[in-house]
């Protein structure tokens, strides 16, 4: 069994993203936060620290978690000729979703493919940004080196920023996708199929060994947050380990490649900056 860790392919995703800052451009990401949710936050401490070593400016935008600044916000920054990328993060507040704020992001600056343009194009096989998650994965599963034309590919989780747009990466690559969410009727004779089975529930420890294809590939999207505080995957890892060809960690599998490759959409964004 491999362990697909994320680290140096991050570390590789974010040297190329370097690469392109430092060509006469100067990036700027700005980052709409409004919640103390401890997990945003330190999402967007991450993104800080990988910014600074990438040559991105970031533009912390931090509004009251009541909600009434962000559509206005996110409007403003669409307008704003120096603001390359936005990402809007999560949780939102009440009243709030992320599809409402992301038709407010102007779909150059979406870098983090929250618009329903970006998931439309990116339905429509138009180039867009795809989320930085649902990116991760793919760029994971090319570490991995399976075949994915032909592969049976299970995705555990229907969200827009995760599920949907990873199946429809998976489909652009030929592979033959099924989704899974809480109405499928028997889970582990769906994810028992796949050859690739990618876990984007949020549930800790959702998968065992017995909803696992010996010598499948495992991709763990899930960060929960378990009793004693620590971080855990959707994956029971210990109990996959001897049934798949590979597993990424949590942390350090698909985290750390999301935040490299949303770093490397924001340079790519400024590259095409108008003018
Ligand atoms: P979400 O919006 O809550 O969606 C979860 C999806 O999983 C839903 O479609 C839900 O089905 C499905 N689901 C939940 N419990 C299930 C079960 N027992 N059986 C089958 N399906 C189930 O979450 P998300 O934003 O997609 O995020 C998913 C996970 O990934 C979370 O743990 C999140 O923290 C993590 N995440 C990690 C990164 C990273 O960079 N590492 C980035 C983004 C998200 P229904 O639609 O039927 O409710």
């Amino acid at each position: 069994m491999t362990l697909l860790e994320g680290r140096r392919l991050a570390a590789e995703i974010r040297a190329q993203a370097a690469d392109g800052a430092v060509a006469g451009i100067a990036p700027v990401l700005a980052v709409v936060i409004a919640t103390d949710d401890p997990g945003a936050v330190w999402y967007l401490g991450s993104i800080a620290k990988a910014a600074a070593a990438t040559g991105i400016a970031l533009r912390e935008e931090r509004l009251p978690p009541d909600g009434s600044e962000v559509l206005a916000r996110l409007e403003a920054l669409s307008g704003d000729g120096a603001v390359d990328g936005i990402l809007c993060l999560t949780p939102l507040p009440d009243g709030l979703t992320l599809a409402e704020a992301g038709e407010r992001i102007a779909f150059a600056k979406d870098v983090d493919g929250a618009s329903p343009v970006s998931l439309g194009r990116l339905a429509s096989g138009l180039p867009a940004f795809a989320p930085a998650t649902a990116q991760a994965v793919m760029e994971l599963l090319q570490l991995a080196g399976p075949t994915l034309a032909g592969a049976d590919a299970v995705v555990v989780g229907r969200s827009n920023v995760v599920g949907k747009p990873l199946a429809m990466l998976l489909l652009a690559e030929h592979a033959t996708v099924t989704i899974c969410h809480t109405r499928t009727r028997d889970l582990a004779a769906e994810t028992r199929r796949a050859d690739i089975l990618v876990a984007a529930a949020g549930r800790a420890n959702l998968l065992g060994a017995e909803h696992v294809k010996p010598g499948a590939i495992v991709i763990d999207v899930g960060t929960n947050e378990a009793a004693d505080g620590s971080m855990v995957g959707d994956v029971d890892t210990a109990a996959v380990e001897p049934v798949a060809a590979a597993v990424t960690p949590v942390p350090g599998g698909v985290g750390p490649v999301t935040t490299a490759v949303l770093l490397r959409n924001v340079v790519s964004a400024a590259r095409s900056r108008p003018g």
